[in-house]
């Protein structure tokens, strides 16, 4: 496949074109810039900029916004700390102020809003909790009420939703589960029925979907098995006929990488394509070993001494069996 040569050629027309997205640019950076270090060419782009522009985009009241003068966001506030991760300069931003902004997010019953207008939502949640600890300041906001806010999301299926009563979603799935696994607080999880209804998301053709009766998409393929991953149960899906699903969803010409096979390429579907090869294993590129809960090479947490927990111990029940199977169709 095309894989290594044209990942370079698709993030340097991400950085050229693509980011324009200005209402996105700050997710867009930070999934350029892992997909671009997953793969070895992280020193190709230019620091002093990226932490130049980064730094533009925090408010006064700590927040960071998606672009500069756009209004602060929990989703580009933790993305802005990821990139500062990779760049180990996070004295780029005002480290109180924006941790003085998360933890105002924080609501009386544990969840957390995304910004100031108040949407609430258990991706905020793990927005908040995962840029806390990537600046050891978890201790700032209540964990213990955290915790249960998404305990109240679980249903009866294992999954979980946005918010109390919401049908279980497997990006939702993955920000829970990055929650509990951050806090130490996995075992509140039913790891069988989650990872059954996770294994069940896998389709004919070898791609997840994020939800019953919908269509397959690589971004799933990470959500999915990110959370498989943490809850150590990665071994529930047939990966041969993931990667091949992967595969068929790069283009060609340009190397990024779509939702489904034939679809346009776009930087987000790219990371995730190449984040659910490199937690699969997929040893014909040279891809880093990616992490599953924070979506960000596996080194970088080595650095920082951030261990997030997985329930590696695969307990072989006998219902599991026929499961075992299915890797070798
Ligand atoms: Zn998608």
């Amino acid at each position: 496949m095309y894989l290594v040569v044209s990942i370079y050629n698709f993030c340097y027309f991400l950085f050229q074109t693509y980011i324009m997205t200005e209402h996105l640019r700050i997710s867009g950076m930070y999934w350029g810039l892992t997909a671009l270090d997953i793969t070895h060419n992280l020193h190709k782009i230019d620091k002093e900029e990226v932490l130049s522009f980064i730094k533009q985009c925090q408010h006064e009241c700590g927040g960071i916004g998606a672009s500069i003068l756009h209004d602060p966001h929990l989703l580009h506030t933790l993305s802005a700390i990821q990139i500062l991760c990779y760049y180990k300069a996070l004295d780029t931003i005002n480290v109180e102020k924006v941790v003085e902004y998360i933890k105002n997010r924080q609501k009386d019953d544990g969840s957390f809003e995304g910004d100031k207008w108040g949407e609430i939502d258990t991706r905020f949640s793990f927005c908040a909790i995962a840029s806390l600890a990537l600046l050891n300041r978890l201790n700032e906001v209540n964990i213990e009420k955290a915790v249960s806010f998404i305990k109240s999301c679980m249903n009866f299926d294992g999954g979980f939703g946005s918010k109390p009563g919401s049908e279980s979603h497997a990006g939702l799935i993955y920000c829970c589960l990055g929650t509990l696994s951050i806090t130490g607080h996995l075992h509140i999880v039913k790891a069988d029925e989650l990872g059954w209804w996770l294994a069940e998301r896998q389709l004919p053709s070898g791609g997840l979907n994020g939800r019953p009766e919908k269509l397959p998409d690589v971004c799933y393929s990470w959500w999915v098995l990110a959370s498989l991953k943490i809850l150590g149960r990665l071994n529930w899906i047939n990966t041969n006929k993931m990667i091949n699903f992967i595969l068929y969803c790069q283009d060609a010409e340009t190397g990024g990488f779509s939702d489904r096979p034939g679809d346009m390429v776009d930087p987000f579907h790219t990371l995730f394509g190449l984040s659910a090869l490199s937690l699969l294993g997929y040893t014909k590129a040279d891809l880093k070993t990616i992490n599953p809960t924070y979506c960000m090479p596996q080194y970088i947490m080595d650095e920082m001494n951030l261990k997030p927990d997985r329930l590696d111990l695969v307990e072989k029940t006998d219902h599991l069996k026929g499961w075992a199977g299915i890797e070798e169709d």
